[in-house]
């Protein structure tokens, strides 16, 4: 059975209607129709400093209003999307709608201090990305460096091409923020942080998974923020579920953490809803000490 969240657009099914066969064509036939239905559309997950849970960011990731078949998560049609040549589109849609988001929550006085967008490998060959990117953040009224760019390593690997790190470069030039994500589990991650200025890491949730049980885990991860802090780069761990994890990642003085354990992804009016339930006692002036 299917219900609602109250938006009109989406509906949420239970799950066993994903092994619902469906053949490659009729799955790239779908993603290009529900591309000019405007289907896809970004959900927001907090990223908040590890410590005092004020927030930092949010994370634009892509969901998919199918339907019929109800929210879909990336892992449904992302890799059918690029090899069909359709995520390029799909990433200018949900670049625009992240931006405009960020935007809207401005004139609201809403305090959402960065957005951050997953870069494909696809958009990095791209020469005029840059110029493209910083167009839109421009027009939206927004400065550069409230936009984070997330960066696969594997992305830069598999096309790792001079042409790619110029465009970086550039990206970084322009004055985006630019983060490794799932750094750690590359070959590319520590020969990366020399190309160009790199903003913040986000250590993949294979190292944060129980952290707490494995001392081989928090040496590795232990390491891999003192590197980026040799280097004035923010570490942020990802996939944080359990108040242990957290724990350890903060006396490990990770800088950032994101993950269930703090909220999940939130389509735009829910994350409103959560940013004004968890910040708004953050903004307050401290009490004043109790004297006696
Ligand atoms: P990512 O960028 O590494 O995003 C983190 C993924 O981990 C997200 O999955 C998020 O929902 C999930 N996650 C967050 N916290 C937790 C947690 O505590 N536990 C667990 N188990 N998972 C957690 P999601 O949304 O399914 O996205 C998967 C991947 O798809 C992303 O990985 C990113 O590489 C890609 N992606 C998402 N949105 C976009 C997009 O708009 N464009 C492009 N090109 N790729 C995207
Ligand atoms: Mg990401
Ligand atoms: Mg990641
Ligand atoms: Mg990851």
């Amino acid at each position: 059975a299917a219900k609602t969240n109250g938006r009109a657009q989406c509906h949420f099914y239970t799950s066993d209607l994903r092994t619902r066969h469906e053949t490659n064509e009729t799955l790239t036939a779908q993603i290009s129709a529900g591309l000019q239905r405007g289907e896809f559309v970004p959900y927001f997950q907090p990223q908040v400093d590890g410590r005092s849970g004020a927030l930092v960011g949010l994370e634009a990731l892509v969901r998919w209003c199918h339907p019929e078949r109800g929210v879909l998560t990336p892992y449904h049609f992302l890799d059918a999307a690029r090899e069909n040549g359709l995520l390029e589109a799909l990433d200018e849609q949900i670049t625009l709608a992240a931006v405009t988001a960020l935007k809207e929550w401005r004139m609201q006085g809403l305090v959402v201090p960065q957005v951050s967008i997953n870069i494909s490998a696809q958009r990095l060959t791209k020469s005029m990305l840059g110029k493209e990117l910083a167009a839109m953040v421009t027009d939206a009224g927004l400065s550069i460096d409230s936009i984070g760019l997330e960066i696969l390593e594997s992305a830069m690997i598999e096309s790792g091409s001079v042409e790619m790190i110029e465009t970086v470069r550039q990206l970084s030039n322009a004055g985006f923020k630019l983060e490794l994500d799932d750094f750690g589990t590359g070959h590319a991650s520590i020969a990366n942080l020399r190309h160009f200025k790199v903003n913040r890491i986000k250590i993949d949730r294979s190292f944060i998974k129980d952290i707490h049980l494995h001392t081989d885990l928090s040496k590795i991860t232990a390491a891999m923020i003192g590197l980026a802090h040799s280097l004035r780069i923010d570490a942020l761990g990802e996939g944080v579920e359990t108040p242990e994890e957290r724990l350890i990642l903060n006396a490990l003085g990770v800088d950032h953490i994101q993950g269930f354990g703090v909220a999940r992804p939130m389509p735009k009016d829910e994350v409103e809803g959560w940013i004004r339930r968890t910040q708004t006692k953050r903004v307050l002036p401290p009490r004043p000490a109790m004297t006696g």
